[in-house]
């Protein structure tokens, strides 16, 4: 038989190849999470760019909108004339009412030293006018004939804005005064807290202008220098702000940035007025998160590759378990039918042996049986002729001792003969249903004499139920007295010669059982024993045809004769078996 090919890695093999890919996909998870997290960080800085643009953009065209109203204003007949000293009143409502629609917070109009002399908050509680901005950065420059810029808080209202001034003129060009507006960028701060967002814009000097959180507004990114913090109180641009230093830190090619300790992507815009920088934090958690989510989704997969893999070689593990339990189990199976053919051939053998032997015999005994027919032919005529010769001499001369011997001898002879006959000529005796117990009577009764010679004790262990047979009732008489004879025989030296006869039924057969307190069998086995000729008796004591024609006439009854030694004592024990006669089957007969 062919067992199954099917290999399996050594343990400590697989152990380690496990290890191997467990260390891999650690090492793959790695590169899996910072290949994830740079993707999706350059994913949130792409969002920061366009959220960036967008206030940019908002910033700067707010900041642009208003860059000519100045210049047109300059240009109004009612400024030039106010400032002449006309129309103040009108002019004061002509520039609420401008203000108003343009959503400013002040439109004002200043003279050359800086006074303003109309505005358009002139009746709100801080009004400008009669307030002098001479100091203010946008007046020096807008009175020097130029359009002036400035972010600060306001000096009278303490609210920060967008200052734009431009110079009047009169008809000769002469600057004859300012006129300024201020803009509130307040809004935007609005704008980016309600979107959720961190946005600040930082002036040239890196100070805080204006911030969704407003505890960073006035603070400086970097500590300033002197110089900066005395051009800054000149121009009155914080007044009562101590601009410290923002706790901040950037690195601004990695687009980094740490605020008050927390790190943010940040995108810096710069194109503004005035080196204006909007700044634009964003935090990166959720690019974080989901680098994690997707390092950890490879590791639940190569943890499932791992799993079905070990699932599968488990599987395959007990499938080969299971062929080569079959296997083992078909060979058991062969090996149990081999075995079971072998023990039937030697049982085969062994009758064939026994058959050949009984062939051997039956050849044997037939030949026997020729010989004995034609000795027994030819000796009957002289031995009868001797025995009409001794009498017609015992009539002539009476009986003397040559006579006796000789009649002994002639008795002898016949004595011979007759047994020969048995293999000569089987007599054909028809079967009767026999009580076996009849049978064992009739022959201790002819052996009555020997046995009291010998003074043997018998035991005739006598059931008290007939034991039937069928068979030849003076055939089975023969074997019965050629067995007690050898019995006695064998006790002729024996101490307390004692002969038990005894009986037993089972198993559909019944049996007689002789047994003697003689020499025994020592190693001769029936087979050897029952041979024609075989005899350990003295010359002209026994032929040894005994046991063979005893042996005969059972095989004739379809039973047979055993012998062995008497366990524990000397002696022999033989033992006639034959079929059962029931009394069923006896009534039925
Ligand atoms: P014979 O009695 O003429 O020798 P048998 O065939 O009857 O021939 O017996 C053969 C031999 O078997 C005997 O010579 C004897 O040696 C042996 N034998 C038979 N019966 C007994 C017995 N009861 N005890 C010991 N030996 C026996």
């Amino acid at each position: 038989m062919k067992l199954s090919a099917f290999h399996i890695a050594k343990p400590e093999r697989r152990g380690a190849a496990t290890l191997l890919f467990v260390a891999l996909s650690l090492c793959v998870a790695v590169g899996v999470w910072v290949g994830t997290y740079r993707y999706f960080t350059a994913q949130e800085l792409q969002r920061a760019e366009a959220r960036m643009s967008l206030y940019h953009s908002t910033v700067l065209s707010e900041v642009e909108r208003f860059e000519h109203l100045t210049q047109v204003l300059a240009v109004d007949p009612f400024v030039i004339s106010g400032l002449q000293g006309d129309g103040l009143a009108t002019l004061n409502a002509r520039l609420a009412v401008f203000a108003s629609a343009a959503g400013l917070d002040a439109i004002y109009l200043m003279e050359p030293d800086g006074l303003t002399i109309a505005a358009s908050n002139v009746e709100d509680a801080g009004g400008f006018v009669g307030q002098s901005y001479a100091f203010r950065p946008y007046f020096q420059t807008a009175l020097n004939g130029e359009t002036g810029t400035f972010y600060g808080i306001g000096a009278t209202t303490g609210l920060p804005g967008y200052f734009i001034a431009d110079p009047v003129r009169n008809d000769a060009g002469e600057v004859i005064g300012v006129v300024a507006l201020k803009l509130s960028l307040a809004p935007f701060e609005q704008a980016w807290r309600d979107a959720g967002e961190q946005v600040f814009l930082t002036d040239r000097h890196d100070v805080v202008l204006l911030a969704s959180d407003p505890m960073w507004r006035y603070r400086a990114l970097d500590p300033l220098s002197q110089d900066e913090r005395s051009r800054i109180e000149t121009a009155r641009q914080f007044p009562g702000q101590a601009l410290e230093a923002l706790n901040w830190s950037a690195d601004e090619d990695a687009r980094w940035a740490e605020i008050n300790g927390s790190w943010r992507l940040h995108v810096v815009s710069a194109g503004l007025p005035h080196s204006w920088r909007l700044h634009y934090l964003r935090r990166n958690d959720s690019a974080v998160l989901r680098a994690w989510l997707a390092t950890g989704a490879f590791l639940a997969i190569s943890g499932l590759g791992l799993f079905l893999a070990q699932f599968q070689r488990s599987q395959r593990l007990g499938q080969a378990l299971k062929r080569s339990e079959e296997e083992e189990a078909q060979l058991r199976r062969a090996n149990a039918a081999l075995a079971q053919e072998i023990e039937e051939r030697r049982r085969a053998e062994q009758r064939l042996e026994e058959t050949r032997g009984e062939l051997e015999r039956a050849s044997r005994l037939a030949a026997l049986g020729q010989l004995s027919a034609s000795v027994t032919h030819e000796l009957g005529q002289p031995i009868a002729a001797m025995r009409n010769q001794l009498a017609a001499h015992e009539i002539k001369h009476s009986s003397g001792k040559l006579t006796q011997t000789i009649g002994g001898l002639v008795d002898r002879m016949e004595g011979i003969t007759r047994q020969l006959k048995f293999f000569a000529r089987p007599r054909v005796e028809p079967f009767e249903d026999i009580d076996l117990r009849d049978c064992v009577d009739a022959a201790l009764e002819l052996m009555v004499p020997s046995l009291d010679a010998l003074k043997v004790a018998v035991v005739h262990d006598k059931p008290g139920h007939p034991i039937i047979v069928r068979g030849a009732r003076l055939r089975l008489e023969q074997v019965l007295i050629n067995i007690l004879r050898n019995a006695v025989d064998a006790m002729e030296e024996a101490e307390t010669p004692t002969l038990l006869v005894s009986y037993g039924v089972g198993d559909g057969k019944v049996w007689v059982e002789v047994s003697d307190t003689g020499s025994g069998l020592g190693e001769a086995t029936l087979a050897e024993l029952r041979e024609p000729f075989v005899t350990t008796r003295a010359s002209g004591q026994g032929m040894g045809l005994g046991l063979a024609i005893s042996s005969g006439i059972m095989d004739d009854h379809g039973g047979k004769l055993e012998a062995r030694n008497r366990q524990g004592n000397p002696g022999a024990v033989f033992r006639m078996v034959l079929a059962e006669r029931t009394i069923k089957e006896v009534a039925a007969q």
